[in-house]
């Protein structure tokens, strides 16, 4: 049981914090002064209300049931949404910093709106197909496994960390092409796993264990 289903909450509370409770379906619309919502593995949640428009940290990882996330979050800063079957990521959180959303695998693009992101990470999110070249002040980007990226737009020059191994069409992670991919993103650091992987996740320790440090440039 989270705080929700105890009751445990009044309209004052900021922050609330729901993790692995699958009795909760929605978060009461009272909560208008929420800043901070996590939901984490709350596998019957289907809604959040609209009502939540101070909300600048919003985390409903695992929430399977969850479909949508209202436009009206305006001030979202930083929203994690790995492991969801959201049917569209809103356009209107224009002032994201950071975005999670490991393997959101029915995700095929990310709004070009998000111009403020400076983390993107993104692991086996295979549907993707392209990163915005609006994301100019992107500096770190996790992308591994994601088998439909074909582009990594030259305009990121703020990249300092890419993570792209297991992307087959990217021409970046070539080995062949390292020079050609280091004057490209010429301060990036450059994470590349010793074996291809392939989308299907195991142990994530196991995953980590498998990178190789090719270089780094600081
Ligand atoms: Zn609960």
């Amino acid at each position: 049981m989270c705080k929700i289903c105890k009751g445990d909450y009044d309209k004052d509370t900021t922050e609330l914090y729901c993790m692995e409770c699958t009795a909760l379906t929605t978060i009461p619309d009272t909560l208008v002064n929420l800043t901070t919502l996590h939901c984490h593995n709350c596998t019957n949640l289907t809604s959040i209300p609209d009502t939540f428009v101070h909300l600048t940290i919003l985390r409903v990882t695992k929430c399977t049931t969850l479909t949508s996330i209202p436009d009206t979050f305006v001030n979202l800063t930083m929203l994690s949404c790995d492991c969801t079957d959201l049917t569209t990521i809103p356009d209107t959180f224009v002032n994201l910093t950071e975005l999670y959303a490991d393997r959101y695998t029915s995700l095929t693009t990310i709004p070009d709106t998000f111009v403020h992101l400076t983390k993107l990470i993104c692991n086996g999110c295979t549907s993707l197909t392209t990163i915005p070249d609006t994301f100019v002040h992107l500096k770190k980007l996790w992308c591994m496994g994601c088998i439909s990226l074909t582009c990594i737009p030259s305009t990121l020059v703020n990249l300092r960390t890419l993570v792209c191994s297991g992307c087959p069409y990217l021409p970046q992670c070539d080995p062949d092409k390292y020079e050609e991919r280091m004057e490209r993103f010429n301060e990036a650091a450059w994470i590349i796993q010793e074996k291809f992987w392939y989308p299907i996740w195991g142990k994530r320790r196991q995953i980590k264990e498998g990178l190789k440090l090719l270089h780094k440039i600081d």
